[in-house]
């Protein structure tokens, strides 16, 4: 699969957010801001990368969600970042405090950003607060504890999101369009690439924290794209390990090339990797091809059909419109479409994958 872009740094790649923060123009989008006393409180777990480059800035441009608090292991970093975003010290927590947040009416909806093992003990602890949750991907690194998160915020009463924020950027969802519409015909074969080079030394590299390698990070966007693309649920995979730093990649992926059948006979070629920034997906059907690259980053995404037809939106911020669809789903008692249920989806899928790399097999799922 030709990858031609060129191979940024992850910051230029995934910088300034904050700089395109264009009127929603989505399905389900939010036009005209609320007042901000009826607005969705926001409490942010976690003020990492994530939390301070792009959720909190886009959080200053949301029309129905605000920030109202912050959950943070590093008080001197939560008064800075309280004070530099208007909230009252009030509603600074720690991870110790964090349940006390149950008490706090500011508070509608707990936005978990935290490494990928600590997400369910805090969805989990959430929901028992009695908040919704926006809990960033992968939902959880097994599938139990997936189970055990859906089930609480169930038994809570409240909604669970995932941070899949791609299902709210237009090129993504164009390419939906397109397949669902067969617009060039029926689907034949997809391929996606999906990686990116972590910090050294950082938690992602770490199997405790990280539950995985480049697959539970990135990887896993390849692998909602062409769900959703697709359209249908795959019925048997495979995966195969590939790893050339060993000093590195002691015990998680560096690559993993996996494949995908499902039912209508449509198949899927990806490679999850954390060796090179790439971002592409192709999809074949009978009377031509289309896809994205970039497909996957926070700008710059470019759309290409086989028939030449036009295939470009204007910039946009996925982050502030994850935030406003979640906090319009909460206000109006609506489903989002990033349920928990999907986050588990994907979380199966990714167990089902190492199992085959580690025993050399396909994988039939059921
Ligand atoms: P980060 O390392 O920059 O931030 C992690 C935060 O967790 C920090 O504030 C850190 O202090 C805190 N933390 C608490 N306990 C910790 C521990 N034991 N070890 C390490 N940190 C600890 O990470 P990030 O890039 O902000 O990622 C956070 C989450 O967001 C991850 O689940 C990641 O997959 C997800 N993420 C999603 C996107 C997206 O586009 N949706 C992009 C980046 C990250």
């Amino acid at each position: 699969m030709p990858v031609t872009s060129k191979s940024p740094t992850r910051r230029s790649l995934l910088a300034g957010a904050a700089a395109g923060s264009a009127a929603l123009a989505l399905p389900g989008g939010v036009r005209g801001a609320a007042p901000p006393a009826r607005r969705i409180g926001f409490a942010i777990v976690g003020i990492g990368k994530l939390s301070q480059k792009q959720l909190i800035p886009a959080l200053r441009t949301t029309k129905i969600a605000r920030l109202t608090a912050l959950v943070s292991g590093h008080a001197d970093k939560a008064k800075r970042v309280a004070a530099e975003n208007g909230v009252p010290e009030r509603n600074i927590y720690s991870y110790e405090t964090f349940d006390r947040i149950a008490d706090n009416p500011d508070v509608d909806v707990v936005y978990i950003v935290l490494p990928n093992s600590m997400h369910a003990e805090y969805t989990i602890r959430a929901a028992r607060a009695g908040k919704h949750v926006y809990c960033e991907k992968p939902m959880a690194v097994t599938p139990a504890e997936c189970e055990q998160m859906i089930a609480a915020a169930k038994k809570a009463g409240r909604q669970l999101g995932v941070g899949y924020r791609l299902h709210f950027e237009p090129y993504n969802l164009e390419l939906i369009r397109i397949a669902r519409a067969r617009e060039l015909g029926a689907l034949k074969f997809i391929a996606a690439t999906a990686g990116t080079i972590p910090d050294p030394g950082q938690w992602r590299l770490d199997k405790k924290l990280a539950g995985g390698g480049s697959m539970v990070d990135i990887g896993i966007y390849a692998l909602q794209a062409v769900r959703y693309v697709a359209g249908e649920e795959p019925v048997s995979v495979s995966a195969r390990l590939g790893i050339t730093d060993r000093a590195t990649f002691k015990d998680i992926d560096e690559t993993l090339a996996f494949s995908m059948t499902f039912p209508s006979g449509v198949v899927a070629s990806c490679v999850s990797t954390y060796a090179s920034h790439v971002s592409r997906i192709d999809v074949a059907a009978d009377g031509g091809h289309f896809g994205l690259e970039p497909q996957l980053y926070y700008h710059g995404i470019k759309g290409f059909r086989s028939d030449g037809k036009p295939f470009a939106f204007p910039d946009m911020d996925q982050f502030a419109a994850e935030m406003d669809d979640f906090a319009a789903c909460v206000r109006d008692g609506k489903p989002t479409r990033v349920p928990g249920e999907e986050g588990l989806r994907d979380v199966r899928i990714i167990d089902a994958l190492y199992r085959s790399a580690a025993t050399g097999r396909d994988i039939k799922l059921a």
